[in-house]
């Protein structure tokens, strides 16, 4: 299975990738309209909102969950993001709130 480079987000049908395009590394939400991948501000705020609607945490929680998970993606590995830098989800906190889904 194939996940997507910015943002982790498994990528199992046509629709899922940017731009439709079944070669791509990214998600339809990673990219703008002219297909190129959004900052780490963009792409973090982004996923903020999923777990506050999705799973129902805090923004606190939502956004150490968030910093977890792109700080282990290694697209964001070299480069140099405020937005990561902060605190994160421990290993324990991670799992525990991926099992909600
Ligand atoms: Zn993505």
């Amino acid at each position: 299975m194939k996940y997507c480079s910015a943002c982790g987000m498994p990528l199992l049908k046509k629709e899922d990738f940017a731009k439709g395009d079944e070669s791509s590394e990214f998600c339809l939400y990673c990219v703008d309209e002219k297909g190129e991948v959004k900052g780490a501000e963009d792409i973090f705020e982004g996923g903020v909102k999923f777990f506050m609607e999705q799973v129902g945490t805090d923004r606190g929680t939502a956004e150490k969950m968030v910093r977890k998970n792109m700080s282990m993606l290694p697209y964001w590995k070299d480069k140099d993001c405020e937005v990561l830098k902060g605190e994160m989800a421990t290993d324990e906190e991670f799992e525990a709130i991926l099992k909600k889904f």
